[in-house]
């Protein structure tokens, strides 16, 4: 038997075709594609997007996008220079930053600024899309002004941002992407295109190792306003760029596990771009690449809450390895693209366990505070897991309002988390219909049949609870196929529509398709029975190749080493043991959490009991969590050092006792990965 935990998710789409595998087939021919654009692309992606703010949360949902915004994504320019003055062409006060107002800001003030007006568009927040309108509002003019040539850093005459600059230079490309895809403003289109049409195609390179940052990342704003528009100079420099020997060479040995473990968050950057290129250039090859990345990631560097270890470089699997914010932002983007290309509803699992744990462990309950790292295993927030002497300094693994605050790039990136899991949750098929996504409390307006207005409301707790109501509101009886995913870990979907049960037996993309005429309060019921599932698997070696940036890590942890532990799952959510806190970063001393896995690996759900209870009034990450697990454990003598985070072997431990799990990211201190019985660990072979 081999580890399930290696194998992440994985699995179907790598086993069948390579080429993309639309949802649904092309629109009829009386009525064009709701959501194309001027120009779609030849190799049509299996979903077409809707724009920010056509999905607006509900529910939990909407009280943790609030918190964000009353916390640091709607304050974080009242908080440091950086986000004060970025972008403005004007010295700033803060460190990487340039005297002509170019450097470190200029990433980090754009991750802040794409992450906002995402934000405010999908809550339909006036006051938080003018503030950020005030920032963005003066670059489109500086642009639509300059002479043709120019970039966003428009203040600098005739200049090309290389490197770094570059790099920044691209987050800003989405963030004008996500304006004018929620507003509409054709002069933000007149800057996008009048940027990408003369940036320069050798804007950088696509190596995996050293961690050097490419302007290639411009590769998706690029295509995207291409598709706007409809400039084709535009599609030739994108062409032209992932077309340089260096970078076709590159990709090409992707699909023979030829990785090297870099630095994560230019890793989850950069093999989404031939993905991104796909549609347009048709070569399978740069699909392919895109999916052996994610496999490769599966085996080799996966974490149980779905993003993989980067510190910042890539460092394996275990209970102490640790993962950067700014890498569960980037996971979930290139996710996203994958998803919208391919149509398979593992991608929205993919997206659901990445987002459901990853992305709320680092943001404290009332995101006012975040943290740089994150890691399975969180004992203290002084040390365990190991501080790093570098990258980004003693702060990673403390909550504070600027993340880490003398790095501030994830305090940026962790605000396009949450909108951007919103604007995902519904996309529009090629045949006029819509395809339920992601799911979570939400309403989403848009158009299907014949471009008749819908709204569709989901009523549910999800994941928190496993009944999802959608009520279909046309505007006038309308015939749509509405598409449901069922994901991959359920296995016996329920579905009734106006109170008829009817099959729920999805398709090889993993979607029910539900065709026929809609009528106003028509209701589909989707229920998705979660199962408590243990996972088994082993920490492993740091990566060799990285053993020059690790050095301050003990030798040991570059030797072979296949410690075994297990983790539970429910439907998308990672279940942790809890250690109460009073604070982010402070806690509880009395809390017992020396405990080894001691669950049944003859059965399914591990002998492990759910129990549910009302969601509560207001939704805060809370440890009195609405749905906890309660497992078997057995106690034992447990010392963990940043060399053995886990012990060799499977141990015997004390008598038998019961505790309680709650979804990891209501955690702050807790274990995730857990050391196992031998009754636990079953028959896997070490
Ligand atoms: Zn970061």
């Amino acid at each position: 038997m081999k580890p399930s935990a290696a194998s992440l998710l994985i699995g179907a789409f790598l086993a069948g075709s390579i080429s993309a595998q639309p949802a649904a087939e092309a629109a009829s021919q009386d009525h064009p594609v709701n959501y194309a654009r001027r120009c779609e692309p030849p190799f049509g992606t299996a979903f077409l997007p809707l724009p920010p703010g056509a999905v607006e949360p509900a529910g939990w949902l909407r009280d943790w996008a609030e918190s964000a915004r009353n916390g640091i994504t709607g304050h974080l320019d009242e908080w440091h220079p950086t986000f004060a003055d970025g972008w403005k062409g004007i010295p700033i006060q803060a460190k990487g930053a340039k005297a002509d107002g170019t450097g470190w800001p200029l990433e980090q003030s754009a991750y802040w600024l794409d992450g906002a007006i995402r934000l405010g568009l999908v809550l339909h927040d006036g006051a938080l899309v003018s503030k950020i309108r005030l920032r963005l509002d003066p670059l489109v003019e500086g642009v639509n002004r300059a002479d043709f040539g120019t970039t966003f850093i428009y203040w600098k005459r005739g200049y090309q941002p290389e490197d770094f600059d570059s790099w920044a230079h691209s987050q800003m490309g989405r963030a004008l992407v996500a304006l004018y895809q929620g507003t509409g403003d054709q002069r933000v289109l007149d800057a996008l295109s009048k940027v990408y049409s003369a940036y320069p195609a050798k804007m950088g390179n696509i190596d995996l190792g050293g961690g050097q940052i490419s302007g290639l990342c411009n590769l998706d704003p690029m295509l995207e306003t291409y598709s706007y528009s409809g400039d084709r100079r535009i599609l030739e420099r994108a062409l032209q760029a992932i077309g340089q020997p260096e970078v076709a060479r590159e990709i090409q040995e992707w699909p023979a596990g030829h990785f090297a473990p870099g630095h994560m968050v230019i890793f989850y950057e950069k093999i989404r771009l031939p993905a991104v290129v796909y549609p347009w250039s048709g070569d399978p090859r740069h699909l392919l690449a895109t999916v052996s990345a994610f496999k490769w990631l599966d085996e080799n560097h996966m974490l149980p809450y779905g993003v993989a270890s980067g510190e910042e470089f890539a460092s394996g699997i275990g209970a102490f390895r640790k993962t950067e914010t700014c890498d569960v932002t980037a996971m979930l983007l290139s996710a996203s693209w994958m998803y919208r290309i391919q149509g398979s509803s593992e991608w929205g699992d993919r997206m659901e366990r990445a987002f459901f744990n990853a992305g709320a462990a680092p943001a404290a309950r009332d995101f006012q505070s975040m943290c740089y790292y994150q890691s399975p295993n969180r004992l203290r927030s002084d040390s365990l897991p190991c501080e790093q002497p570098m990258c980004p300094g003693p702060e990673g693994i403390r909550f504070h309002r600027l993340g880490c605050p003398t790095v501030l790039c994830c305090v940026g990136a962790i605000n396009r988390i949450i909108p951007n899991f919103i604007i995902h949750m519904w996309m529009a098929t090629r045949d006029n219909g819509l395809a339920a996504t992601l799911y979570g409390p939400s309403t989403v307006s848009a158009r299907a049949g014949a471009g008749v207005p819908v709204r569709v409301t989901s009523t549910t707790d999800y994941p928190f609870g496993d009944t999802i109501r959608l009520t279909v509101v046309p505007r006038e009886d309308t015939a749509f196929p509405l598409y449901l995913r069922i994901p991959g870990w359920c296995k016996e979907a329920r579905i009734a529509l106006n109170g008829a049960r009817i099959s729920a037996a999805p398709s090889a993309g993993g979607f029910v398709k539900i065709a026929r005429t809609w009528a106003k309060g028509d209701v589909v019921e989707l229920r998705l029975p979660m199962q408590p599932e243990v996972i088994r698997g082993f920490e492993t070696e740091f990566p060799s190749a990285n053993r020059a940036y690790f050095a301050f890590e003990p030798a040991e942890v570059f030797q072979h080493r296949r410690l075994p532990y297990a983790s539970v799952l429910c439907g998308p959510l990672l279940f942790a043991l809890p250690i109460r806190d009073a604070d982010p970063n402070t806690p509880a001393q009395d809390a017992k959490w020396k405990y080894a896995l001691d669950t049944d690996s003859g059965r399914s759900d591990g002998n492990i009991v759910v129990m549910r209870k009302p969601m509560p009034a207001h939704w805060d990450w809370s440890l009195d969590a609405p749905v906890v697990l309660e497992a078997p454990v057995r106690a034992f003598d447990w010392n963990p050092t940043d060399a053995n985070a886990l012990p060799d072997n499977p141990v015997e431990g004390t008598a038998s006792e019961t505790v309680r799990l709650v979804p990891y990211g209501c955690t702050k201190f807790r274990i995730s990965m857990f050391p196992v019985t031998a009754a636990a660990w079953g028959s896997v072979q070490q």
